[in-house]
């Protein structure tokens, strides 16, 4: 297993975002701020992807673009 692998996923509707998690802490965590912030909006925006030391390494930094609700389709797949 590698470690250094964060995700952090940015709020579709404000300019909130979650902490550097986990993929699936951090979609939860999207889940969660939608629930409480943005009730009857299905979770959108994107997430950040965050490869190597989280400590450095800010090159490293990927942006991609995909909607999290596409991701949180996918984990429910996964299951
Ligand atoms: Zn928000």
């Amino acid at each position: 297993m590698r470690i250094g692998m964060a995700y952090r996923y940015w709020c579709g509707e404000c300019t909130s975002r979650t902490p550097w998690l986990s993929n699936a802490r951090a979609q939860q965590a999207q889940i969660d701020h939608y629930a409480e912030k943005h009730p009857g909006i299905p979770p959108g925006g994107h997430v950040e992807v965050h490869r190597g030391d989280p400590q450095g390494g800010l090159g490293c930094l990927v942006f991609i673009g995909i909607t999290v609700a596409l991701l949180i389709v996918a984990a429910s797949c996964h299951r």
